[in-house]
């Protein structure tokens, strides 16, 4: 006979016309009756209607986490329950796979290659924080006298989780894997954009077992909802993946409540191509590293700087391989680049071109909107590539979220360095040399989370993600994200025999 709680939290097909809020362990409609359409980029047409969370439904959420977290099990379940849990959730994920990654692309239009590996991903979360939670663990410490000290780590709490559309899975996965094995509960607020994923995933951690309020997912509008969240006396924590700008505002925020915050902002990361580099693997790992899911990455390196000794060779092989990139049925293995997220991205990305074009620079190839049988109404910008730019230009500056690569030339290494750190940004990073010594020697000196030496690839469970300077602070993906879901309580006892009496009265 089937229990109360397997009926409760039976799966529905991960692709439908509909999709609810995950609050408390079930699927809801919005209090207000709150709807709203979800577009498929790639073609601008209906992906799905999804209920749109009210301030309301996020406060029930909000209550729901916190009854979870205050009264309920999770956090004190033995640790090696709440790992096979998230080992229970990666396995449903694993066998939903092609169903994700469809879905994926249909609220993305990102192409096959790209929802493929970042569901993947996605899964290999889980199955990282399953492992890294057993591990993760408080210390001894030695104390002078007949003192101990023992600390452990709690979880840190409620989390509010805000997450933006250009890796909707891939970036609710980064969010809920750590934060439920450390035994916090959350509320995520997917992008507006991209829900879809997100809550299929929200269902998906209640089929695995997850108990009611630790994962509710709450897709509405960011500057009602997220915020709200921001602000909320009963969230402890607050992690944001989005905007600089956003990021700043969340920050501010917080501190009135002094939540614990932890912020993955923009970037424009630099990539520089030494004269020593192989410089047939520079131009290959430079177009992943720029075009890879329509440059709307924050990692991007969307800024080429290459020594003028190859420069000639590098750009005449960089622009013709560009010209080859196919864009197209996101569902086809052969498509490179996906569409963009949406009509106001894309005149984000064709005005930062604009103004790099009026401000004096030189587009080599694209620059434009991109036409595509059958794909007239959807959102798609040509792979572009710009020269004759300096670090005046707001293209240059500014973080574009899109397929637009700007090349710059330098004369040596500490040019090439003084360039790749003149920004406010310092996420990613990339460098391209055979020389060893040489690729130790910059990477250390470059202010930047991450620094990518003749490799395209930066996220791997495991590997710290994260960035310096404005784009935020805190690492995901790692063992130290575990540490920024618990805090550290000291304990410090005396094991003396004779008792203590500190003002010897
Ligand atoms: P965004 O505009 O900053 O939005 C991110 C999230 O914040 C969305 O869920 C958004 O909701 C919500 N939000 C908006 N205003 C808010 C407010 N006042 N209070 C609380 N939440 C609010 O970013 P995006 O356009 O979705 O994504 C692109 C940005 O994300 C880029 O800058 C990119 O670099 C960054 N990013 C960084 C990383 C990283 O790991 N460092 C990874 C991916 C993306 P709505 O959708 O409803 O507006
Ligand atoms: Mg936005």
């Amino acid at each position: 006979m089937e229990t109360l709680k397997e009926q409760k939290f039976a799966a529905l097909d991960t692709k439908r016309e509909f999709y609810q809020l995950i609050i408390n362990g079930e699927r809801k409609d919005s209090l207000n009756g709150g709807v709203y359409t979800v577009i498929n980029p790639a073609t601008g047409e209906k992906a799905a209607e999804v209920s749109k969370a009210s301030i309301e439904d996020a406060e029930e959420a909000v209550r729901a986490a916190r009854n979870a977290f205050d009264h309920g099990n999770w956090r004190h379940f033995p640790v090696n329950k709440r790992s096979r849990t998230l080992n229970k959730i990666a396995g449903i994920m694993r066998s939903r796979f092609n169903e994700l990654v469809e879905l994926e692309i249909l609220n993305t239009g990102k192409s096959l290659a790209a929802a493929q590996g970042q569901v993947m991903q996605a899964i290999e979360d889980f199955e990282f924080y399953a492992g890294a939670i057993v591990g993760h663990r408080g210390a001894v410490n030695s104390m002078p006298g007949s003192f101990q000290n023992v600390t452990e780590k709690e979880p840190v709490g409620v989390c509010a989780q805000i997450i933006p559309w250009n890796y909707p899975l891939m970036m609710a996965a980064w969010k809920i894997a750590p934060a439920i094995a450390a035994g916090c509960s959350v509320i995520v607020k997917p992008a507006s954009p991209t829900p879809l994923t997100a809550l299929v995933l929200g269902e998906i951690c209640m089929e695995a077992g997850v108990p009611a309020g630790v994962v509710n997912v709450v897709p509405g509008a960011g500057s009602d909802v997220g915020n709200f969240l921001v602000e909320h006396r009963d969230v402890d924590k607050v992690a944001f993946t989005g905007s600089t700008a956003i990021g700043k505002d969340i920050m501010a925020k917080a501190s009135q409540t002094l939540k614990r915050v932890t912020l993955e902002l923009g970037g424009k990361s630099p990539n520089i191509i030494f004269e020593d580099a192989d410089i047939d693997a520079a131009v290959d790992g430079s177009l992943f590293g720029i075009f890879y899911n329509s440059g709307q990455s924050c990692e991007a390196r969307s800024r080429l700087y290459v020594h003028e000794h190859v420069y000639d060779e590098f750009i005449a092989k960089f622009i013709e391989k560009t010209k080859r990139l196919k864009l197209g049925n996101p569902f086809s293995k052969d498509t490179h680049v996906g569409a963009i997220i949406n009509r106001d991205q894309l005149n984000v990305i064709d005005g930062y071109v604009k103004s790099a074009v009026a401000d004096g620079a030189t587009v080599l190839t694209g620059g434009k909107e991109a036409k595509i049988d059958g794909y007239e109404n959807g959102f798609w910008y040509e792979p572009t590539v710009i020269i004759n730019v300096n670090h005046e230009m707001e293209a240059v500056k500014e973080e574009i979220f899109g397929p637009v690569a700007v090349v710059m030339e330098f004369k040596d290494e500490k040019e090439a360095i003084h360039l790749a750190n003149d920004s406010q940004y310092g996420l990613g990073s990339a460098l391209w040399t055979k020389d060893h010594a040489r690729a130790t020697r910059v990477s250390k000196q470059i202010e930047a989370g991450i620094v990518m030496i003749n490799c395209p690839f930066s996220a791997f469970p495991g590997t710290p993600f994260g960035g310096y300077k404005q784009s935020g602070f805190g690492r995901e993906l790692c063992i130290e994200t575990l540490d920024l879901y618990t805090e550290t309580k000291s304990m410090i006892s005396y094991y003396g025999s004779r008792p203590l009496n500190p003002f010897a009265l």
